[in-house]
């Protein structure tokens, strides 16, 4: 009987960061995705390698396990509902072709600048 294709590390991440804040504990992840621990535990250091999760120590029930939280807050569509070209006037002519464009934007190197230096600190 050929061996069951478990899920990718990008359907894992994509319901880790659907926990949003709250995370999700490492025993709940294996039952979603249908893993025995080792291979769950495999999966999940791959993505901490990766600087895509981070995994926080915790008492649950007694006994010490980790739950487990997306990292980029970047991806979230509230960190981008003040990006300036949402409320910019030249949007509308701004291109990559025009004089106006985002690589020669300030405003708009500004506010990532910004959200990189939350997204090191976080
Ligand atoms: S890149 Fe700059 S100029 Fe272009 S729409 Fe965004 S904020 Fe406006």
């Amino acid at each position: 009987m050929p061996k069951k294709k478990g899920p990718t590390e990008q359907d894992v991440l994509h319901i880790i960061k659907n926990t949003q804040e709250e995370g999700i504990l490492q025993s709940e992840l294996w039952k979603r995705i249908e893993a025995d621990s080792r291979e769950g535990s495999r999966t999940i250091l791959r993505l901490e390698k990766k600087g895509l999760i981070e995994r926080r120590k915790e008492l649950h029930d007694g006994r010490w396990t980790y739950r487990i939280l997306a990292r980029h807050r970047f991806s979230r569509i509230d960190s981008i509902k003040d990006v300036p070209c949402a409320f910019c006037d030249l949007e509308a002519k701004c291109s990559q072709s025009a004089l106006q464009n985002p690589t020669k934007c300030e405003k708009l190197t500004k506010w990532l600048e910004t959200m990189a230096e939350g997204i090191v600190k976080a």
